[in-house]
């Protein structure tokens, strides 16, 4: 479980999170939705540790993300994926995906390259395993770096506007992958603009606005009544169709 309290994050003065409560269990798929500078982003990195928390207590599978002692633990059960691909430039695909493994998990080389493959060959880029980031589309390489990231075996899958960068038929490619990985009963976060497909593949949607969660509900709650009952997830909805 992914469980988050009282979470609080400022950058100076300007407070970004002001006591986020969420918990996400295995087997779900959760959308974090929200207006641009909500703090989206802002909560993923709190998850994976790459932000220093300011107030509050993030935990995965119980290990504290402030705790230094504990934070590789966390880290572990959380594979981060982001708009941006961040592949090694100087790495064909399959270096890319078995890096980590090699040098984190100490996974043999040879065994982590031949998952690296199989990995590939789940997202249709088999024949594009050997190839280097330049040589590949913006579609291929965000799904070098979905590869990347279930490479490490995670609990949590979290991702961060993964398809903000592609144009919409690289994207439908990339969002039909997720929603098979979803299948598989791998657990998500996705923060993401696109909303339908938001709506097809999660099971519950948190909005947030200004730092706080305004609406956590099913996703069938969220797009009713309900969801259209609160003014901001109204206004945000209307804005983003
Ligand atoms: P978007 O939809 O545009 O990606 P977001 O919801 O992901 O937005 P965040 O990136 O989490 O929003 O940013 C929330 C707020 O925090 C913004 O006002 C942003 O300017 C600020 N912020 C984020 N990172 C930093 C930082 N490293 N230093 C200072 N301010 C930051
Ligand atoms: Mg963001």
């Amino acid at each position: 479980m992914i469980s988050i309290t009282g979470l609080h994050k400022s950058f100076g003065s300007a407070t970004v999170l002001r006591g986020i409560d969420l918990e996400i269990s295995q087997g779900e798929v959760v959308s974090v939705l929200g207006s641009s500078g909500s703090g989206k982003s802002t909560l993923i990195r709190c998850i994976n540790g790459l932000e220093k928390i300011d107030g509050g207590r993030v935990t995965v599978d119980g290990f504290d993300v402030s705790k230094p002692r504990e934070l590789a633990d966390a880290r572990k059960r959380s594979g981060t994926v982001f708009q941006l691909f961040n592949l090694y430039p100087h790495m064909t695909a399959v270096q890319n995906i078995a890096l980590a493994p090699v040098e984190v998990l100490n996974v043999p080389r040879k065994d982590a390259e031949a998952e690296a493959r199989r990995l590939l060959q789940q997202v249709g880029l088999s024949e594009r395993a050997d190839a280097y980031p330049a040589q590949l589309s913006g579609g291929q390489r965000q799904r070098v770096g979905i590869c990347r990231a279930l490479a490490m075996k995670p609990s949590y899958l979290l991702l961060d506007e993964v398809t903000s960068a592609l144009d919409p038929e690289m994207t439908a490619e990339v969002l039909s992958i997720l929603a098979n990985i979803a299948k598989q009963g791998t657990t998500m976060v996705f923060v993401t603009h696109e909303i339908e497909f938001a709506r097809s593949i999660s099971t519950r949607i948190a909005f947030l606005d200004k730092g706080q969660m305004i609406a956590d509900l099913p996703t069938e709650d969220f797009f009713s009544d309900k969801g259209m009952a609160m003014p901001r997830v109204a206004q945000f909805l209307s804005k983003m169709r």
